[in-house]
C-alpha cells in the first residue's frame, strides 16, 4: 500500500489482539470498572491489508486510521466484506478531505477548530443521506498545547463545545487527546477527562501503545493502540 508498509503474520495479530484485550480488561477491573466499557479501536496506520485481515479474522471490528488516503486504499474493499467494522479517524482532517472522510469513517475524533465544524455541516446539509450512517463526532484537545500538534486548546474547549452544540447542531459523543510525549501522561488524562466531565461529554479517547492501561484508569472508553498489535511501523508521523 505504501513504502512505509510493514508485514507481520495474520497469527501473530490475533495473539497481540488478545493478549492487549486482556490488559485492557485487566486495567478496568483494577479501576473498578467493566472491561466492556473500554473500546480497543485497533490502529491500523502503515500497515497493509494482510494485518488488517488477521485482527479481522479473530473478530476484531474497531479500527484506526490517521490519514484519508492511506484508508481510502485500504477500507473500502474490507468494509464491504465486513459490514460491521467501525472505523475511527485519529489523524487532522483537512477541509477539501471531509466528503470522502464522511463516507468512510464511522467515527470522525479529531474535530478540532470552527472552520473543519463548519464544513462538517455543510457536507451533512448536502448529503442528508450520511445521517442514516450513525457516525460519531468526539473533539480533540490539545492537551499540552504544542504548537505543532492539532486540537482545541483546553481554554477554549467548553466554548467551542457550546459551539458545536449550538452553531454547528454536531452532536460530540468524545473527547480525544494525544499527550506530548516527554510528559507524564496522566496529567493530561486528568484534563481531558475533567473538560468531558463538566460538559457532560460521555466518551474519552485516550491511551496509545506506551500508556493505554493509565488511560483505563483515568476512565478512557476507547484507547488506541497500534504498535502493540501490528508491530513496529517503519515511518509514520502520529499526527
Ligand atoms: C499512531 C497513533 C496511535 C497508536 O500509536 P501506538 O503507539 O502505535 O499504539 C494512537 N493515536 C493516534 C492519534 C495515532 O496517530
Amino acid at each position: 500500500m505504501t513504502e512505509t508498509e510493514t508485514s507481520i503474520p495474520a497469527a501473530q495479530v490475533g495473539e497481540n489482539l488478545a493478549a492487549v484485550t486482556e490488559r485492557v480488561a485487566a486495567a478496568a477491573r483494577d479501576a473498578g470498572r467493566a472491561p466492556e466499557d473500554v473500546t480497543l479501536v485497533a490502529v491500523s496506520k502503515g500497515h497493509g491489508v494482510g494485518a488488517i485481515r488477521g485482527a479481522l479474522e479473530a473478530g476484531h471490528r474497531v479500527f484506526g486510521e490517521n490519514r484519508v488516503q492511506e484508508a481510502e486504499a485500504k477500507w473500502p474493499a474490507l468494509k464491504a466484506e465486513f459490514p460491521d467494522v467501525r472505523l475511527h479517524l485519529i489523524g487532522p482532517l483537512q477541509t477539501n478531505k471531509v466528503a470522502l472522510a464522511l463516507a468512510l469513517f464511522d467515527v470522525i475524533e479529531t474535530v478540532d477548530r470552527p472552520r473543519l465544524a463548519a464544513k462538517l455541516r455543510a457536507e451533512l446539509d448536502r448529503r442528508l443521506e450520511l445521517d442514516a450512517r450513525g457516525l460519531s463526532y468526539f473533539v480533540q484537545v490539545n492537551t499540552g498545547e504544542e504548537p505543532q500538534k492539532a486540537g482545541i486548546a483546553p481554554a477554549e474547549a467548553d466554548a467551542f463545545l457550546a459551539a458545536m452544540a449550538a452553531d454547528y447542531r454536531i452532536p460530540v459523543s468524545g473527547l480525544m487527546c494525544i499527550p506530548p510525549v516527554d510528559e507524564e501522561p496522566a496529567l493530561h488524562f486528568a484534563l481531558l477527562a475533567e473538560i468531558a466531565r463538566r460538559n457532560g461529554v460521555a466518551s474519552l479517547s485516550m491511551g496509545m501503545s506506551a500508556d493505554f492501561e493509565t488511560a483505563v484508569a483515568f476512565g478512557a472508553t476507547h484507547v488506541r493502540v497500534g504498535t502493540a498489535i501490528f508491530g513496529i511501523r517503519e515511518v509514520h508521523p502520529t499526527g
